[in-house]
């Protein structure tokens, strides 16, 4: 197939594209030019019309056909400047050397705003990095990638976006034989932890430093006028990801594979794979079918964070301070406050599901015998944080137990030794307390719709309903119902 840039320009510049890309002038050692691999038959699976005028895209002015062409890559945007980025990761703890084996960043995207986004398409094809895989995706886990950062965005969790799916009239081999896909991720960078490593591991100090610069100049410019920039960058970065990571936990989110190419430096979630969200409340809690350790479990997820942002500090040190000693002092400084950041991060969100304004010492506590009760009981996490915020308690088994009934009354005096009223009380908690989630066996019930029947109303119904998670909605209550035991799904997937 002809892929040239000159076919493309009347269909994709009138949508409002305004690339500008930065990354592609940095060193050529941190990328490899080049297109994406045309696909057959491109057809939209979702559009994310939401997303894209927040980005200032007017993709109504394009027919289904064009929409699916441009999403595909087969053609391309005008100002767009494909690449592979390079990068490296410790993957389960092993440094591997990796790079975009199935994305092409097209560029960066300037919105009407001034704001600055990667538009990046993944399962475009194989790269120089692909080693040994085929640069493919398959159709389900690109529409799980869509579904659940989608609904991180409406939980205002930092994450990268979706705006589109299309399939690619392809199949791809894994397993089985399986529908190409491809997504259109948008990010505020694709900067990883890995992407230093990688740079670090070809042993060039010049480029960590050209790479650090760049960062502080797109993601955090205050910091340039700081005593030392790049310890401030490393601890801006812990304080992102202390801050993501609480999110997570306090959503019942699970990554799953919280390898370091797969957390950024922007704080933003990306690489959804084998994410999950838990259903009962269990800390120990693992999903991926990869996973057989519990590396990546719930209650690990911090203590990982804080060991990726390790590798990281590591990548920095020629920066921290020209005597290696004194700059590992500054690092492990900075490391050593992650958890201490992470927990008053967690505390703050946890203090907001139930609904308390002021700071007690005891907090700690109560929140801690809530959680143990919950255990104990196999509680819903999410249903029963909401029921703490509604007027009368579900007859669910947690809330008769003689020690939740002693809790309760805890909270209630906990409550009272506060000024704000009851009803600021239930609307805070309204607000930190979803009512639905992206519960695992609706994401399989919708993606199994569409991947084998082409009925893509399940999933089209679900996002409905995420777009505004924390409403009392009669119409989607059924999505609040946790999984009968026959529905319960214990494993997910990378889908790679
Ligand atoms: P992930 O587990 O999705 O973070 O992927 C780890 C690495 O494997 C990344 O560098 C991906 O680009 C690469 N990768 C994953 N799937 C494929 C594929 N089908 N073909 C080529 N590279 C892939
Ligand atoms: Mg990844």
């Amino acid at each position: 197939m002809v892929h040239t840039k000159t076919n493309i320009k009347p269909t994709n510049d009138r949508i409002g594209w305004r690339f500008d890309n930065s990354y592609a002038r940095l060193p050529k050692s941190f990328y490899v030019q080049l297109l994406p691999v045309p696909v057959r038959a491109p057809w939209i699976a979702v559009l994310n019309h939401a997303l894209a005028e927040s980005l200032g895209l007017d993709l109504r002015s394009l027919s289904e056909e064009e929409a699916a062409q441009l999403f595909a890559g087969n053609v391309l945007p005008d100002s767009a400047h494909p690449i592979a980025q390079a990068y490296a990761g410790h993957q389960f703890g092993n440094f591997t050397m990796l790079g975009d084996g199935r994305a092409i960043l097209l560029g960066e995207h300037l919105t009407p705003a001034g704001e600055r986004f990667d538009i990046q398409l993944k399962g475009s094809g194989q790269t120089p990095f692909s080693r040994r895989g085929d640069g493919r995706a398959a159709l389900a886990p690109m529409l799980r990638e869509y579904i659940i950062s989608e609904a991180m965005h409406a939980f205002n969790i930092p994450t990268t976006r979706s705006l589109a799916v299309v399939t690619t009239g392809e199949s791809i081999m894994r397993e089985t034989m399986l529908p190409g896909a491809i997504l259109t991720r948008v990010a505020a960078s694709h900067i990883r932890v890995g992407t230093f490593e990688y740079i670090a591991g070809t042993g060039d100090e010049e480029g960590i430093k050209t790479l650090a610069d760049y960062v502080i100049q797109r993601h955090y410019p205050d910091l340039s006028s700081a005593e030392n920039p790049y310890l401030a960058l490393l601890n801006t970065v812990i304080e992102r990801q202390a801050s993501l990571v609480a999110k997570w936990s306090l959503v019942g989110f699970i990554h799953g594979v919280m390898n370091t190419d797969n957390m950024t430096i922007s704080g933003e979630t990306i690489d959804y794979g084998p994410c999950a969200f838990m259903d009962a409340y269990d800390p120990h809690t693992v999903f991926s079918s990869i996973d057989h350790h519990g590396r990546y479990s719930y209650r690990n997820q911090p203590h990982m964070a804080q060991w990726n942002l390790a590798r990281f500090a590591e990548t920095l040190l020629p920066l921290l301070h020209p005597v290696q000693e004194q700059a590992v002092v500054l690092a492990e400084e900075a490391i050593h406050a992650f958890p201490h950041i992470h927990q008053t991060h967690w505390l703050d969100g946890m203090r907001k599901k139930l609904g308390l304004f002021t700071e007690e010492t005891e907090d700690i506590q109560l929140i801690e015998a809530l959680l143990t009760l919950m255990r104990e009981h196999q509680a819903d996490y999410t249903n029963s944080f909401r029921a703490l915020a509604s007027e009368t308690l579900p007859t669910t088994a947690v809330f008769h137990d003689a020690a939740f009934i002693a809790w309760h009354a805890h909270w209630q005096a906990r409550l009272s030794r506060q000024s704000e009223s009851r009803q600021s009380s239930f609307c805070l908690m309204q607000q930190h307390n979803p009512a639905i989630i992206p519960r695992n066996h609706r994401v399989e019930e919708a993606l199994a719709a569409a991947t084998e029947h082409g009925d893509y109303s399940p999933m089209q119904r679900l996002l409905a309903a995420l777009t505004n998670p924390y409403a009392d909605v009669p119409e989607y209550d059924d999505y609040r119902t946790p999984p009968a035991p026959s529905e319960r799904v214990y494993q997910t997937f990378c889908g790679t």
